[in-house]
């Protein structure tokens, strides 16, 4: 077929849960019955955000990938509602490379290495202490793993006197109903969170909950940090997340006492838009500051930069796709900024990390969840293999991916999904003017 003849034909999904999160697989067909681009929204999100591009992207030439980001882009948003466009725009490259047999990585200008540190997201369930965390990362360290990220946050000070003070009840609501939240990173952020008082506490943002931390609670999370170095060795970087809905005072305080730890970043201590927040912590500790997400669009990157943010953090499904990608790339080299990309979905997305990890200059390491769920591995042909902790970036075309299992897609459908790959043809007759501007 001629470049000018190949033709978007169709849009389908499938939601899967368990790998850990729920993740939505997108299928991009085209009138070439051997070019399927495969795309992904971003974890526990809606299958609407790519549904409702269909009838905006059918008929129209898969390879003007540029063309038709600018023609969807406006129908994305941030942390997941950048999930559609972001998926779709990754399935469009696959298709390209497919069509060109080429892999996604010579499209975006070549390779600065040829395989991708993976760094290994641990947490441990349930009240624990900084040793049985350290013993985890450990375990992830004999896997191979070169560089590690734990969670640490304060909810290990709610059952300890005299460790966080608060508005009376603000700490009792966020034991009732913000568990789920803190124990979301082995599992998904289900439809409960969403709604009635989960919502209500789950989205107070950290300058707002008034819980602050007292020194002896300082002192008890330093002593967990303590432990964690005294098992690991201090030559492996170690990254810090999930701290908690605390003012960036309080992050500040503490980061003061982890400066002799060596933490290879703090993430997200504040909502990523309050730059202003963002540069008092730059300006106040030298541990080094992460966020970036949830930002949908490399010009959003711009102000995070500016702020003082030493590492961002962004992810393939939510920053717009693989150009957006390499424009973050471009901001890092202007403001002599690390990335690390986020990555919390099945492996189209992780493949698209790898590819644009491959593409960018100043990347750290791509993140991965699924360590523990060897299914994960399984979810595409050829299977993903990472070897001492890296991915070998490969050179078929497209993402690599030839085809999906689709006998675990079955498997781990989403209890409450559709059957996957079902018919999408109600989302043809959507429309609406898109024109922003008269
Ligand atoms: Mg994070």
């Amino acid at each position: 077929m001629k470049a000018n003849e190949l033709k978007i034909t169709d849009i389908r999904v499938a939601d899967i849960d368990g790998l850990p999160k729920h993740m939505i697989l997108v299928k991009v067909y085209t009138n070439d019955p051997e070019i399927v681009g495969y795309g992904e929204v971003r974890d526990a999100s809606s299958a609407t955000y790519a549904k409702m591009l269909k009838s905006r992207l059918v008929g129209e030439n898969p390879l003007k990938v540029e063309k038709l980001f600018n023609r969807i882009k406006q129908f994305g948003g941030h942390s997941r509602q950048g999930g559609g466009v972001s998926g779709i725009e990754i399935a469009l490259f696959d298709i390209i490379g497919k069509f060109y047999k080429v892999p996604v990585y010579q499209l975006l200008g070549g390779q600065y290495r040829d395989k991708v540190r993976i760094y290994c997201d641990t947490d441990v369930d349930g009240k624990h202490t900084g040793r049985d965390m350290g013993k985890a990362l450990k375990k992830r360290m004999e896997d191979g793993f070169t560089y590690l990220k734990m969670d640490l946050g304060i909810e290990l000070l709610y059952d300890e006197p005299g460790t966080l003070n608060a508005p009376v009840g603000m700490l009792d609501d966020f034991i009732k109903y913000n568990a789920k939240a803190i124990s979301h990173q082995s599992g998904s952020i289900d439809k409960s969170l969403m709604f009635g008082k989960n919502y209500e506490i789950f989205t107070i943002p950290h300058y707002a909950t008034g819980i602050h931390i007292t020194e002896k609670g300082l002192d008890y999370l330093e002593n967990y940090v303590k432990e964690v170095r005294e098992e690991i060795g201090y030559e492996v970087p170690l990254a810090i997340d999930h701290f908690g809905h605390v003012a960036i005072e309080d992050a500040i305080r503490f980061a003061k006492r982890l400066e002799k730890y060596n933490i290879a970043w703090m993430e997200d201590l504040a909502p990523w838009h309050q730059t202003n927040h963002l540069k008092k912590f730059a300006e106040n500790s030298c541990v080094p500051l992460c966020t970036g997400e949830d930002i949908y669009l490399a010009e959003n990157f711009e102000g995070i930069m500016q702020a003082g943010v030493n590492v961002v953090h962004p992810d393939m499904l939510t920053v717009g796709g693989f150009m957006e990608m390499k424009k973050v790339g471009a901001l890092c080299e202007k403001y002599g900024v690390a990335c690390a990309i986020h990555m919390a979905e099945s492996p189209i997305g992780f493949m698209a990390a790898v590819h644009a990890a491959a593409a960018l200059k100043n990347v750290l390491a791509v993140e991965f969840h699924s360590v523990d769920h060897p299914e994960w591995y399984e979810l595409v042909n050829p299977i993903i293999k990472l070897e001492n902790g890296f991915m070998q970036v490969p050179d078929a075309p497209g993402l690599g991916i030839e085809s999906l299992n689709e006998e675990l897609i079955e498997k781990f459908r989403k209890a409450d999904a559709d059957e996957a790959w079902k018919d999408t043809s109600d989302w043809d007759k959507e429309w609406a003017n898109d024109r922003e501007w008269s």
